[in-house]
């Protein structure tokens, strides 16, 4: 009998335990065809940025290295994916094709395939892996998405234990098809290599994934109360683990919730509602798909952004703004592609406060730097700093970076390692006055309130 072969389609999940997609197809039991397709065309693609790009370089090749190990071959092709997918099919002869939700503007094209293969006969499954809520099943009393975290997160926990992890599949039979060299997407930079900090920092990869949990679930956890101290490290960086799904949260939900010695099981639940602000990210996104162009509040519309000055956006972007916090975070992204939660919170206040410049000019540069850079914790994170977004901090909430650095670096430990000539007198005096700067900004958010009266 001839064989109906299976594909398994990989975006964000690039991993093969608690992959339901994979799952499906080795339970099918025909032989498995997994693809990665590179996909800057399709409308609604955003391409990567150089970090991220490093980032899918070296997690593909520990998933082909993974993959090959149960039998498995990745077969990597690049192109808008309702082309390439249905070619697939066709080259295979394929009975079946699976996989992983996404939830931004990429959907469409996932909802447009779907329909397509199945009326030619297919069977075509599509699951939730990402995130441990379904963005549609968490609405309030009247149906509409939450707005605000608090009750949004609530009423995640109280709709039910998400599933457990699967285990991953031992072995299966592949099919070999011809597909890109990898080295030729030229996905990591080399001239010039500035790759050197990403590479002391991460390991991509679904094992260097797991290590980062066990040893933040057995170091750092207990210390969670102290997440906001930079200096400190006692945040999990699974981020960017997160971001390309080498690790599901299902998998990290599962972890935390084993017997924890007390101070760590005394932060589980903090840790557990930051995995909460991913998953209101995510449902934010799926209800804007436009998220990182559109402002969640349109009365955010009338803003009166100032047209950025290159010099004074380098100087933020390269950490020379002479505001030590500020600078030492711009470095920390920089240098190894991440940045503390608190930092960025404070840089981000900095360029759309102080500066007046557009969240969505901030929003790129950390798209093009940050190796967890998200369709959706990004946009959503610098829509909440600038005002714009859901549940956003208030407008008149100017983060004062000196008082952040008493108060969360007091003995300046993370200022010293990042910007070592802090002390010195060619450190630049700072690039805005930040007192007559908040006032400034405080004056520009009026228009806002005006522009709202005026349609209310
Ligand atoms: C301006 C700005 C931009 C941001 N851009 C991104 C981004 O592109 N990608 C991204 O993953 N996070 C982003 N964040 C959120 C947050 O800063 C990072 O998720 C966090 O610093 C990652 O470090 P960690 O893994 O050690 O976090 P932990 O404190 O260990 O948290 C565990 C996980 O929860 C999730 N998480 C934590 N805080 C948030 C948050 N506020 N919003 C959404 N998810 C969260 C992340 O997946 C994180 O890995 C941004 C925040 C700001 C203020």
């Amino acid at each position: 009998m001839s064989s109906s072969p299976s594909i398994v389609w990989l975006r964000d999940d690039l991993r093969l335990a608690d992959n339901p997609a994979l799952a499906a197809a080795v339970e099918r039991a025909e032989p498995i065809a997994v693809v990665y397709v590179l996909d800057e065309q399709s409308p609604g693609a955003r391409p990567l940025g150089g970090a991220s790009r490093w980032w899918l370089h070296h997690s593909l090749t520990s998933l082909a290295r993974d993959l090959e190990a149960m039998g498995l071959h990745l077969t990597l092709r690049r192109g808008s994916a309702s082309v390439v997918i249905p070619e697939l099919v066709a080259e295979l002869g394929a009975g079946a094709v699976y996989w992983n939700r996404r939830y931004g503007a990429l959907r469409e094209v996932d909802a447009a395939l779907k329909s397509r293969l199945r009326a030619e006969g297919l069977v075509v499954k599509s699951f939730g892996a990402s995130l441990l809520f379904e963005p549609w099943t968490i609405t309030s009393g009247s149906g509409e998405p939450y707005r605000v975290f608090t009750p949004f997160w609530r009423a995640c926990l109280a709709s039910g234990e998400p599933r457990s992890p699967l285990a991953a599949p031992h072995a299966a039979e592949g099919c070999v098809i011809d597909g890109d060299d990898l080295d030729a997407w030229a996905l990591v930079p080399t001239r010039p290599d500035w790759a050197a900090g990403l590479r002391a920092e991460w390991t991509p990869g679904e094992d260097g994934a797991h290590a980062r949990l066990e040893s933040f679930v057995n170091d750092k956890l207990a210390l969670y109360h102290r997440r906001d101290e930079p200096a400190l490290e006692a945040t999990s960086r699974l981020s960017p683990h997160l971001r390309f799904g080498e690790l599901s949260p299902h998998q990290v939900w599962e972890r935390v919730h084993r017997p924890l010695p007390a101070e760590a099981a005394m932060n589980r639940a903090k840790f557990l509602s930051e995995i909460g602000w991913r998953e209101f990210s995510y449902s934010i996104l799926f209800h804007l798909p436009q998220l990182a162009r559109v402002n969640v509040r349109r009365d955010f519309d009338a803003f009166p952004w100032t047209s950025p000055d290159p010099t004074t956006l380098e100087a933020w972007q390269r950490g020379r703004t002479g505001i030590p916090l500020v600078d030492a975070g711009m470095r920390q992204l920089w240098t190894s592609g991440w940045m503390h939660n608190r930092v960025r919170m404070i840089v981000a206040s900095l360029l759309t406060k102080n500066l007046l410049i557009d969240w969505r000019v901030g929003e790129e540069w950390f798209w093009d730097t940050l190796v967890d850079a998200d369709e959706a914790s990004n946009a959503a994170s610098w829509q909440w700093v600038a005002g714009s977004g859901a549940d956003a901090a208030p407008y008149f909430r100017v983060f004062n970076p000196a008082l952040q650095a008493d108060r969360f670096d007091p003995d300046r430990a993370y200022v010293q390692r990042w910007v070592p000539e802090v002390d010195d007198p060619e450190y630049p005096a700072p690039i805005v006055d930040l007192a007559a700067s908040r006032r400034e900004a405080l004056a520009a958010y009026e228009v806002v309130k005006a522009a709202k009266a005026a349609t209310a």
